[in-house]
């Protein structure tokens, strides 16, 4: 018998997404580096379906059906680029080497093109969920040529996530557009995370609740609008009591955030292709900030307010509003990202379709996002979120509330890095005029980098130095 489909690399990620194929009756051939976890695999779950084990490179790709569908579920970076080398030289033109880690979209790219070279399929695609989601149905996100996904997208979209009966599983572009939306999405769960994170430290500082209270909190804006796993999963945390010293948990845990590199990529590609993500740029270097241990001491003792205050009862709901509004300019910087991304390397990425299969399996599934894939799906053109009928709505409804909750951080010496960023983008986008204008002037004054005028085409420069006399450039 041969195998529809393989993995290598059988870590959490790879032995549950081998296991989710083969519980799908999809016959799978196992493989790792060290032999121990393939044997592993087959002795505990061996029975949930048809596992082929393979000890050596020879015989894993030997005991696939062709084209060959070969997964790599490796530690990304040079892990990957040491296995695809070492299975590419076995594999027979039309056959694909799927590569399902966090790689960078660059070295996607690269590795396409060196692979297509040889007459191999390479498809980065991004897997969201988690080991829980490799097992039980994750957000695929696959990249590659069409031909490839012909061979290798059904059987992606049956182990993936539904959502309404729809795979959350789709085509997303060609080399690397796969890796580059999966990127996008943890900058957006980055921002998503901070926003929440903002939202608990204002009901805790300003509006005094305790943890335990801070849970049914989130509990109740679950059931509402903002229903999604991240603010479940928030009130599951806040809910939960040290067993050791009987505190909350949250009260035990250094607040050191740490990172694995995503969210930082989300931000340098979005500095390289111009587009302002401030509210995934801010979660990144709050993070950073939190992990500055030495720094934050030093400086522990600089003057502020206290940090408390005693906001009245509808402060919770200020702050869902507020905790809305951010969430609507962070995934539209998200989805800007992407639709520059897509623009620069010619990746045609259907934006109302990255909605839908982050509704679900991903760690950002949300109701909300179907109503990201409703205002794609009405205008795929439309240049933000933000001016969609709803999202405008729900922005132009928070206004009161988004600003109160601001200021009051600000009032308090609460940080509050996500919601203000996002305010201050809101802001700028719907500005009649920006200081740039006077930015521009000042680049014109030390650097002669010359200005555009209002009311009339060119470049021009102004001899500061001179008579101040308007020179066209
Ligand atoms: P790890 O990232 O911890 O990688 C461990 C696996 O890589 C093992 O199978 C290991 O083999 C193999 N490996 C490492 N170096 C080599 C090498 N030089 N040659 C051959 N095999 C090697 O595993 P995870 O399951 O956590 O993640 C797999 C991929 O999925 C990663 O790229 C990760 O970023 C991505 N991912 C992870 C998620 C998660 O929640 N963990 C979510 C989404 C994506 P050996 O047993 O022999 O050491």
């Amino acid at each position: 018998q041969k195998a529809r489909i393989g993995v290598t690399g059988l870590a959490v990620m790879g032995r549950n997404l081998a296991r989710n194929l083969a519980r799908h009756g999809h016959a799978v051939a196992v493989h790792n580096r060290t032999q121990s976890r393939t044997k592993a695999l087959v002795e505990q779950f061996g029975d949930e379906g048809t596992f082929l084990p393979a000890d050596t490179p020879e015989q894993f790709v030997a005991s696939l059906e062709r084209p060959r569908r070969l997964v790599v579920m490796v530690k990304a970076g040079a892990p990957t680029d040491a296995v695809i080398e070492e299975f590419a030289p076995l594999l027979e033109p039309g056959d694909m080497i799927v590569d399902g880690g966090n790689a960078n979209f660059l070295d996607t790219r690269r590795r396409e093109a060196a692979l297509r070279e040889r007459g191999l399929h390479f498809v980065g695609t991004g897997i969201s969920g988690g080991e829980e989601g490799a097992l039980h149905g994750p957000s695929i996100m696959p990249g590659g040529s069409a031909e490839s996904y012909a061979a290798l997208g059904p059987l992606l979209e049956d182990i993936s996530a539904k959502v309404d009966g729809t795979p959350c599983c789709t085509h997303v572009g060609p080399d690397g557009a796969g890796h580059f939306v999966k990127m996008v999405h943890n900058g957006i769960e980055y921002a998503d995370m901070q926003l929440i994170a903002e939202s608990y430290d204002l009901l805790r500082h300003a509006a005094g609740l305790a943890p335990a209270e801070i849970a049914e909190v989130f509990r109740t804006w679950n059931a509402g609008r903002l229903d999604s796993y991240l603010i479940e999963i928030t009130a599951e945390v806040l809910a939960h009591t040290d067993a050791a010293t009987g505190r909350p948990f949250v009260d035990v845990v250094l607040d050191q955030a740490e990172q694995k590199g995503t969210g930082r990529w989300t931000v340098q590609t979005a500095l390289d292709l111009g587009v302002p993500v401030g509210g995934i740029a801010e979660a990144v270097f709050a993070r950073s900030v939190s992990g500055h241990a030495a720094l934050r001491e030093a400086a522990r003792g600089l003057p502020g307010p206290s940090r408390t205050g005693a906001a009245g009862a509808g402060f919770a709901d200020a702050v869902e509003r507020a905790l809305y509004a951010s969430k609507i300019v962070a995934y539209a910087q998200g989805f800007h990202e992407i639709q520059a991304g897509s623009a620069e390397y010619g990746w045609d990425i259907d934006l109302a379709a990255m909605a839908t299969i982050w509704r679900g399996g991903c760690i950002i599934r949300a109701e909300f996002l179907d109503r990201i894939r409703a205002a794609y799906e009405a205008d795929p053109h439309t240049p933000t979120l933000l001016t969609d009928d709803h999202f405008a709505a729900a922005a132009g409804d928070a206004q009161d509330a988004w600003r109160d909750v601001v200021a009051t951080a600000a009032r308090l010496g609460i940080p509050a890095p996500g919601f203000s960023t996002a305010l201050a983008y809101y802001d700028s986008l719907r500005a009649d005029r920006l200081p740039a204008a006077l930015t521009q002037g000042q680049r014109d004054f030390f650097g002669a980098h010359t200005y555009r005028r209002v009311d009339r085409e060119g470049s021009f420069h102004t001899l500061w130095g001179g008579d101040r006399t308007e020179v066209t450039s």
